[in-house]
């Protein structure tokens, strides 16, 4: 037989198979044509159906033809061992005759079988073998799409071959959006439904919960993206509750349901609403929902440890602990953004820094004052997590850094993980716990010696009315100087607390400056200082708070004659804010009156100049150590004009002096906005 002949056989046999005559007519057909070609004795068709088999013998005459398959032409055995096999057979049944058979079936379903009995003699001839081999997938069509036993659909072999190639795409998806996107999408192309939606069981604890998703409508959109849906879900709760496909049809429109279940695990469904469908297609559609549970299973576990991997990574990027993971050489494997920061490593030089501590060192050196101890740190073997205080210069920085052996599966160290943490403020609160300790028993003992000392003296002895009344009068100051260490401590408390309040009325600052100065002038060596004023009477009136006022004017005055040991004059200037001085910070825009106290005492050096504010904090040298103080007034001050809305700066020459700026503001302004 040549190749044009084998090839016509196969097309005519190919359509008789797939026309529309009963399927035991076109068998017998095709085995007749057969025949004609190859000189066969009898053959057989088994078809295997899903609730029960037949077969169909040829000559129709000949034995064979039975429910069961069972007869005594045809060898069970051998038909078992080919179904076993589910490969061509080919065996000898006697000296004369000889059983040839192959399987019908698609990928891992069996959908029957072919047997021949031929002569010994003419021992079949290959292209004959070929075109039976050629003809099996349409055989495997033909016998697929024959009705069950009971009138059940089944599936078409193209559906089947459509749900093999699905069932390997559904394990390419990792994440569970785009698998439920592809379920759904397939779903609705299949069925030709005119809406779908996936729902998906969430474990929340009470019973039965449904998140709902349908495709996006937009034509461009891509299908990996599903949108949450307010559709109804109650058929694809029940579908899933009974473990089986459910239909509903409601005014015309037939509504059907598919579980996803997965080892009695609940996991979804798949919904469809269409004016009408093909059976066969929902049937599809039941088959892809089974197909789908293990997907499902996968990529949730997928998604958890996605979804976990990523909230690290938030927690890792956005942590104030910097953090640098190195492998065992000191490669760098990943860094925080944190750890850049805090080293102020500047961002263009990061993707060039490949060694720790190596390639950071060019860019910290400068402002390390011990750089081999630095170095030191990572070069010394560590073993188990290790502590170590990095301090820097310009500006000051301390930075607390741990660093700690990593190990890998095996507990074999395979690098080190680094965090630094930037201490300043806690070892300066520190340090500046410690010097208010210090400072205030200082305070407290040095009037209180003299207290007693004094009163210890009164009343031992008498003395003469000159005499006493002057030892009386030095207890009263130092009394007085207590008192008022006691009350700022109190003012620190309270507005701490938040516990001040300001009881603010129109009032005029020339006439609280006069009362104020008087009080200042009685106590005040006039040989050494002079308090000169440059408050015009004429100034518009302020809304503020009388007594903290004072309080303001009076600790600025205090310090500027505190601080001029020398002797010297100290101004008191006010007026309305024209122009802000150039060294003001950025001012709030409504009026205000700009009240300055200038000295020629001992200055600050520029850069305490921000520090001095601080509650606690004093200048550290020799002058305001013999001087002495708490370093609470002017903390105290910048409170209470912030509480007023002003500002408080200062600019200073050390060796010149020092003017303080305080800003408040005017009353017409407050009025007009307050009522
Ligand atoms: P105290 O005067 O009790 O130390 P302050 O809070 O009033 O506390 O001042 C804080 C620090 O600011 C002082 O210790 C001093 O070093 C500095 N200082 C304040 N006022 C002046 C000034 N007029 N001249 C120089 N230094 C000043």
């Amino acid at each position: 037989m040549d190749n044009k002949r084998q090839l016509d056989l196969i097309q005519r046999l190919g359509q008789l198979l797939l026309s529309a005559q009963p399927l035991p007519h076109r068998l017998t057909q095709v085995l007749e044509q057969l025949q004609s070609a190859l000189p066969f004795e009898v053959a057989r068709v088994i078809v295997l159906d899903e609730s029960a088999s037949w077969s169909l013998a040829f000559p129709p005459h000949a034995p064979g033809t039975s429910q069961n398959g069972a007869d005594a032409l045809w060898s069970n055995t051998l038909t078992g061992e080919l179904f076993h096999l589910r490969e061509p057979i080919q065996r000898p049944i006697d000296q004369r005759r000889c059983y040839v058979a192959w399987p019908i079936g698609w990928q891992s379903r069996l959908y029957g079988a072919l047997e021949l009995q031929i002569q010994q003699q003419d021992s079949p001839a290959p292209e004959l073998m070929q075109v039976i081999q050629a003809l099996l997938p349409i055989f495997a069509t033909a016998l697929s799409q024959s009705q069950g036993a009971n009138g059940q659909p089944i599936l078409s072999l193209a559906e089947q071959q459509r749900l093999d190639t699905i069932a390997t795409q559904i394990q390419s998806p990792l994440l569970l959006q785009p698998l439920l996107a592809d379920l759904l999408s397939w779903s609705v192309e299949h069925t030709a439904a005119s809406n779908g939606s996936i729902h998906v069981a969430e474990a929340n604890g009470h019973g039965l919960h449904l998140l709902t998703f349908e495709l996006p409508h937009q034509e461009n959109s891509p299908s990996t993206a599903l949108v949450p849906s307010t559709r109804a879900h109650d058929l694809a709760k029940i579908a899933l509750a009974n473990g089986r496909a459910m239909i509903r049809q409601v005014d015309g429109l037939t509504h059907f349901a598919a579980p996803i279940v997965h080892n009695g695990q609940l996991l979804g469904a798949i919904a469809l609403e269409g004016a009408k469908f093909q059976s066969q297609a929902l049937l599809f559609v039941q088959r892809l929902a089974e197909l789908a549970g293990p997907a499902v299973v996968r990529a949730q576990f997928y998604q958890q440890l996605a979804d976990a991997g990523s909230h690290l990574q938030q927690v890792f990027d956005e942590l104030p602990t910097g953090l640098a993971l190195t492998d065992a050489n000191g490669t760098l494997l990943r860094a925080n953004p944190s750890w850049w920061q805090l080293w102020s490593i500047d961002p263009t030089v990061i993707p060039a820094i490949k060694l720790i501590p190596w390639d950071m060192l060019p860019h910290v050196l400068a402002r390390l004052p011990d750089p081999l101890a630095f170095s030191d740190l990572f070069t010394k073997p560590i073993t188990t997590a290790t502590e170590a205080l990095v301090v820097m210069q310009g500006p000051w920085q301390e930075l607390r850094l741990l660093l700690m052996p990593v190990r890998d599966m095996l507990g074999l160290q395979s690098g080190f993980l680094l965090a630094a943490n930037d201490v300043t403020r806690e070892r300066e609160v520190d340090r500046l716990k410690s010097e208010f300790v210090s400072v205030v028993s200082h305070e407290l003992r040095t009037p209180l010696t003299s207290i007693l000392g004094y009163t210890e003296l009164l009343l031992a002895r008498e003395f003469a009315p000159a005499e006493r009344r002057e030892f009386i009068h030095t207890v009263h100051k130092e009394a007085d100087h207590l008192a008022n260490l006691v009350e700022d401590l109190l003012n620190v408390s309270r507005l701490d607390a938040g516990k001040i309040k300001l009881e603010r009325w129109v009032m005029a600052l020339p006439k609280l400056v006069r009362e104020l100065v008087a009080q200042l002038n009685a106590e005040l060596d006039v040989e050494r200082h002079r308090l000169l004023l440059d408050v015009p009477e004429s100034l518009p009136p302020i809304y503020a708070d009388r007594d903290r006022v004072r309080q303001i004017l009076s600790n600025l005055l205090s310090n500027a004659i505190k601080y001029s040991p020398e002797g010297g004059e100290v101004v008191l200037h006010a007026s309305v804010l024209q122009k802000p001085p150039a060294s003001a910070p950025s001012l709030p825009p409504e009026p205000a009156l700009l009240i300055s106290v200038r000295d020629q005492g001992i200055g600050i050096p520029q850069h305490e100049l921000s520090r001095i504010f601080e509650r606690f904090y004093r200048v550290d040298n020799s002058n305001t150590r013999r001087i002495g103080g708490t370093g609470l007034g002017l903390a105290i001050t910048r409170a209470l004009v912030e509480l007023h809305g002003g500002r408080i700066w200062v600019e200073s020459t050390p060796g010149e002096g020092s003017t303080f700026y305080v800003t408040l503001p005017l009353a017409t302004e407050m009025l007009r906005t307050r009522r």
